[in-house]
């Protein structure tokens, strides 16, 4: 009560009244003041608050040269980091961050490794400032920036033939083949390289990208490859335009790409390239007969027709588009396919965007490295450089990049050694390694994921387009609880190599198109790893599907049987405490499981119920509305009011 009028005395009196020794606890309204226990403020200070004032005063001396070192610094903080490493850079104890992390609910030990994400949170929170590095640095510079103008030369165009099936592509590409001037003399085109190059009497070329399929052209496309510069639409003047037709024209109109619409099988009867044009009309492509500029070229691949002016087609748009290249720089490019080769090794086609690439280089693609031993063209000739736009199969890489994949030359080995060693670390760990930085997010997925069950698999095709095409629909197969974690995926033989590392692995090998080398299928049979071969992708994924569902765990069904009530517990010597109860609702069973449920609380779930008696005899089930007794082994504490609750576990298998 005097407390406030103190405090309405106003300031003079009460810093006058402050001199006068009391102390600035008997001003604060406590609930010892209330009480008229003022005095006894001081007294009743709490343990806690003077342990609170030892801490502090603790931390002060400690800290004083802490204090200082707590200036905001610049943290350099890589993409994980461990805790006792950050504690390092950032001069604090590890205790406080461990402490500082636990308080956001996340519990690490001094020597766990957390993500970048998580390491800048806690710097921050510290005052620091964040410089973040990267591994991920080393890729700067793999491409390196655009050319300006003055090096630029006139390059030859790439085109891809898109369309709906059977409309005549491979047989378009395939007479488009022979039209180059140079097959005469050299026997044509061999090889199949997923791309050649059509050279013309003038000296100009056109590269045909032969990979016919809106599958692969969107597989590059997805990986930001756009190499081409020309699409050219094939429809059939005697079908017109079809779901595939529209499906081409949306991917050219995504990639950004001229359309150059082919009218194919004029020499057809019942040809009508005026229904083709105007059903284009409706799909925006509008050609320049109807005032548009989208040209229009009526031919036939089987009677090589109209071929010539196809090509001056392309040309003329090539022309349009003032497709330019440096020739002389280090060159980079993209993948278009890779193989491995029994006699040769990795065999991979690339296609050079700019600069030449030379016998000798050393090429980087995706995860894979090698000196370029050998440059061989469409016709399997050697050649000793390639420029801008020209496609070649290059022998010499360590394994087979992914089409679509970029390439480029590097300046040294060692260079390419950690571009690389860079890039099969990420690889490793996108496909789950399990140690993957500590981020909160990651932790959760990691906790949610403690029932995940994997299935190891290591998975050889015969090219890298049906390893990747296994690998997936394996991963849409994935269920919250089982999923298949691929340890490797590649083109080519099963190895030794392969077999051991299923064997660490515990892994089969499912071999696609592929079979193992004798070596490796000894090895095999020695160290018992399964090998299984397929010819089909969908048997593949139908013998993991079912594996997988194997491994899903069952989920228990519970099936309600009754409900008894306990109407009097009583106890019994040698058998213990007993209840006498009367079943209330459908019937109670001798070995089914029970629950006892006191005041709508479970209280107790049991095994099975072991005693159940009528009268003086053992039964097996009680119906509705008859009492019987009951004994719960390892249960005293049953009471009359209790509801004793009987049903069933089943345990149904699920499938994925
Ligand atoms: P794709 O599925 O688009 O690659 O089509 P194909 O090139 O395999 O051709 C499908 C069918 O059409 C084949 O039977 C070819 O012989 C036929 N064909 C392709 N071009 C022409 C053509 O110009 N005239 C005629 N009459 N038939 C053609």
């Amino acid at each position: 009560m005097d407390d406030r009028s103190r405090r309405d005395a106003g300031p003079g009196k009460a810093i006058s009244r402050a001199k006068g020794a009391p102390t600035r606890r008997e001003g604060r309204l406590t609930i010892q003041t209330v009480a008229g226990d003022a005095d006894g403020a001081e007294r009743m200070r709490s343990l806690a608050s003077v342990r609170r004032a030892r801490e502090r005063e603790r931390e002060k001396r400690k800290g004083s040269g802490q204090e200082q070192a707590r200036v905001a610094r610049e943290v350099v903080i890589p993409d994980v980091i461990t805790v006792s490493e950050l504690a390092n850079r950032m001069a604090v104890r590890g205790v406080e961050i461990i402490k500082f992390l636990m308080r956001q609910g996340v519990m690490l030990k001094i020597n766990d490794v957390i993500d970048n994400d998580t390491a800048e949170l806690v710097a921050t929170e510290f005052g620091h400032t964040v410089r973040r590095v990267s591994e991920a640095d080393v890729e700067e510079g793999f491409i390196k920036a655009e050319d300006v103008d003055d090096h630029l030369l006139p390059r030859p165009p790439v085109v891809t033939v898109m369309g709906h099936v059977d409309h005549g592509k491979t047989s378009l590409l395939d007479a488009l083949r022979s039209s180059d001037v140079v097959s005469g003399e050299h026997g044509g085109i061999t090889q199949h390289i997923g791309a050649y190059q059509v050279r013309l009497p003038d000296g100009q070329a056109v590269t045909f990208l032969d990979t016919p399929g809106h599958a692969a052209f969107s597989a590059m496309r997805m990986r930001g490859a756009n190499v081409t510069d020309i699409v050219v639409l094939v429809v059939a003047a005697d079908d017109g335009v079809m779901p595939q037709t529209i499906e081409a024209i949306n991917h050219a109109k995504a990639a950004g790409a001229p359309i150059i619409v082919a009218i194919n099988k004029i020499d057809k009867p019942g040809a009508d390239p005026t229904r083709v044009i105007n059903e284009l009309l409706q799909h925006e492509i509008v050609v320049e007969s109807l005032g548009g500029d989208t040209q229009a070229i009526q031919v036939s691949a089987k009677e090589k027709l109209g071929l010539d002016d196809l090509i001056e087609g392309i040309l003329l748009q090539a022309e349009v588009l003032d497709l330019k290249a440096n020739p002389d720089r280090t060159a980079d490019g993209m993948v278009i396919e890779a193989k491995l080769d029994r006699g040769r090794g990795a065999v991979s086609t690339v296609l050079v965007k700019r600069g030449t690439l030379k016998r000798g280089d050393i090429v980087v693609a995706g995860d894979t490295f090698g000196r370029v031993r050998a440059l061989l063209n469409e016709r399997g000739e050697q050649l000793d450089s390639a420029g801008p736009s020209v496609p070649v199969e290059i022998l010499g890489l360590d394994g087979t990049p992914s089409p679509g994949e970029p390439f480029a030359v590097v300046e040294n080995e060692a260079r390419a050694r950690e571009l690389t060693d860079y890039r099969v670390r990420v690889k490793r760990e996108k496909t789950g390694s399990p140690m993957q930085g500590a981020s909160l997010a990651d932790m959760m997925a990691r906790l949610a994921d403690k029932k995940v069950s994997e299935l190891p698999l290591i998975i050889k095709a015969d090219v890298q387009g049906s390893a990747e095409a296994i690998v997936g629909s394996l991963d849409k197969l994935a269920h919250e609880e089982v999923r298949a974690r691929i340890i490797l995926s590649g083109a080519g033989a099963i190895s030794e190599s392969d077999v051991m590392l299923a064997k660490g692995a515990n892994s089969p090998i499912l071999g696609f198109n592929v079979r193992a080398s004798k070596q490796a299928q000894a090895l095999a049979e020695r160290e018992g790893v399964e090998i299984r071969y397929y010819a089909i992708i969908y048997d593949l994924i139908d013998d993991i599907k079912g594996v997988l569902s194997g491994m899903l765990a069952p989920i228990q069904r519970e099936t309600f049987l009754g409900n008894a009530e306990v109407l009097q517990a009583f106890d019994i010597s040698k058998i213990g405490r007993v209840a006498g109860c009367r079943v209330v609702e459908g019937v109670v069973r001798k070995g089914a499981r029970v629950r006892i449920i006191r005041q709508d609380i479970v209280v107790l779930e049991l095994g099975t119920l072991q005693t159940l008696k009528r009268f003086k005899d053992e039964v097996n089930e009680v119906p509705s509305g008859q009492e019987c007794g009951m004994a719960f082994q390892g249960f005293q504490d049953i009471k009359a009011g209790d509801t004793i609750e009987c049903f069933t576990l089943e345990e149904v298998r699920r499938s994925l």
